[in-house]
């Protein structure tokens, strides 16, 4: 599923929202209710700790 991370940028609140490909609403803070949100970049690359790369570890 689509989720991803959103930031109000009236109250700072962050908040993941699952967003589909009909999705045609506008994305809302579940707290204050702004429009005013900004996408965040997904943080799959720090999740990605590849030991095949770690050649001299250890
Ligand atoms: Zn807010």
């Amino acid at each position: 599923m689509p989720l991803f991370e959103y930031k109000c940028e009236k109250c700072g609140k962050v908040f993941e929202k699952l967003i589909f490909s009909t999705d045609k609403e506008p994305i809302r803070c579940p707290v204050c209710n702004s429009e005013s949100v900004s996408k965040i970049l997904s943080s799959f690359s720090s999740n990605l700790s590849c030991p095949s790369s770690g050649s001299g570890f250890k």
